[in-house]
This record gives structure tokens, C-alpha cells and sequence, in this order.
């Protein structure tokens, strides 16, 4: 905020001279983009802090969500060089069911999209992979990036950890993203897990519990409207 304040004095000081006021316009642009992306990050935290009431629970078609978020990243990743592949395994069910918030699961799988895209080399391709283990679904994305070195492994899912803001391609993110996943994963009864090595690359874990019942409260309001 700061930032923003004094790069308005300083457009409004400039105001005669247009490259100066194009400069500080540009400097202007990014720190509001930060600021946007900081306040969508808490409010998304906050939201995955508190636990979801049971009817607030919809179904959600998990490889559907999948899809659609791979189908969203696809421009970004190429706009680095980077391809993603989805793998479904064709014996798996048509869908696969959790109950949760749609909206927070997949900004979940956006998180994990943006992180692998953003850390990957031009040229590499980004592996999603959806399969089911007993009662849980598991759903993978594996970069073939940088990697995350151990020591800073065990604290990657803390507010606003980061490793070092110079390695993410783009300047990076606000620290949030791992964390946000985190808690809406125990929210929805499952968890996140990583696995890294340096010059290799990470390959992280969302497991949901798969729903018996297919049907909520909530559902079933939905559909009577
Ligand atoms: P950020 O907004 O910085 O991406 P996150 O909470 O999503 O915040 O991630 C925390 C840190 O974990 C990142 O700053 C980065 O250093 C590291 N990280 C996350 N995903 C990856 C990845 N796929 N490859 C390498 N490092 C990663």
C-alpha cells in the first residue's frame, strides 16, 4: 500500500513528462496486480480456515474439476514453453465423488498448477495424474523443476514461507498458496503431502476421501431450485 502511494505522488510530480509518468504507471500496475493477488490469497485462507459446515457439503465431481483446471492452466504453461499432461486411468469410474466447497478444491489444484508451471524450465512438461486407492482418490502434479531443497521441505506449507523469491520465473506468488491447500485439504477430511529433490523436481499429493453417499442436503436444495 505503501508502495502504491508513493508511485501516485510521484506520477502526480511527473505528470508533465509522459516517459516518466509510463515508468511509474508500469511500477504502479505490478504492485496493484501484488496487492489483488495478496488480498484474494487471505480472503482464500480465511475462508479454508474454517471448517465447512456439513450443509454447506455439495458433491464434487473430483476428475471433472481436474479437468477444467488443467483446460485453464494450459495458455499459461505455454506462454513459458511448458506442457501438461493429465493421465486418467480408463478403468477408473466415470466420477469420482467428494463433498466439499467446488470452488476451494479447485483453486487447490490451481495453486499446485501455478507452483509446478511457475518453477518448471522451458521445454518441460507439468504430470497430473488422477487414481483411487481404497476409499480416497488421489490426485498428483509432478514438475520436472528446480526442486525444493530438504531442509526448507518441512516448512513449504507455513503462511507465507517462501524459499527464495528470485528462483519462481515470475517474481512468484505471495507465500499463501501452499498453505491455503493445506487447510481446505483437512477441511474436506484429506490431506497434502510433497516430495522434492533438488535439479530433479516435486511431485505433490491431494488425497480426498471418496463420498458414499453421493447426494447432500445441499445438493438436493440445488436441485429443487
Ligand atoms: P508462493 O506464492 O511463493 O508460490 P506457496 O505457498 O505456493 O507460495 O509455495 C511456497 C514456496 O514453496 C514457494 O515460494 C516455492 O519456493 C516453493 N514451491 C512450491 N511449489 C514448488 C514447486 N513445484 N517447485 C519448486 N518449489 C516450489
Amino acid at each position: 500500500i505503501a508502495a502504491i502511494s508513493l508511485l501516485s505522488e510521484a506520477v502526480l510530480e511527473g505528470a508533465d513528462e509522459p516517459e516518466v509518468v509510463r515508468n511509474f504507471a508500469k511500477k504502479l500496475r505490478k504492485e496493484s496486480r501484488r496487492l489483488g493477488d495478496l488480498s484474494r490469497d487471505i480472503i482464500q485462507l480465511s475462508e479454508a480456515q474454517t471448517t465447512l459446515p456439513a450443509d454447506e457439503r455439495e458433491s464434487v465431481a473430483l476428475r471433472a474439476v481436474v479437468r477444467t483446471e488443467v483446460e485453464a492452466h494450459q495458455e499459461f504453461a505455454a506462454q513459458q514453453g511448458i506442457s501438461i499432461a493429465l493421465t486418467e486411468d480408463p478403468a477408473l469410474p466415470t466420477e469420482l465423488i467428494t463433498l466439499g466447497r467446488p470452488s476451494s478444491i479447485g483453486t487447490v489444484i490451481a495453486n499446485l498448477l501455478t507452483n509446478a508451471i511457475r518453477h518448471s524450465p522451458e521445454g518441460s512438461s507439468v504430470g497430473v495424474g488422477i487414481d483411487v486407492d481404497g476409499g480416497d482418490c488421489r490426485i498428483t502434479v509432478t514438475d520436472q523443476g528446480d526442486g525444493i531443497p530438504a531442509d526448507h521441505l518441512p516448512r513449504i506449507f507455513e503462511r507465507f514461507y517462501r524459499v527464495d523469491n528470485a528462483r519462481s520465473r515470475e517474481g512468484g506468488g505471495t507465500g499463501l498458496g501452499l498453505s491455503i491447500a493445506r487447510h481446505t485439504m483437512r477441511a474436506h477430511g484429506g490431506d497434502i503431502a510433497v516430495w522434492s529433490q533438488e535439479g530433479v523436481g516435486s511431485s505433490f499429493t491431494l488425497t480426498f476421501p471418496l463420498a458414499e453417499e453421493a447426494t447432500t442436503a445441499k445438493d438436493r436444495k440445488r436441485l429443487a431450485r
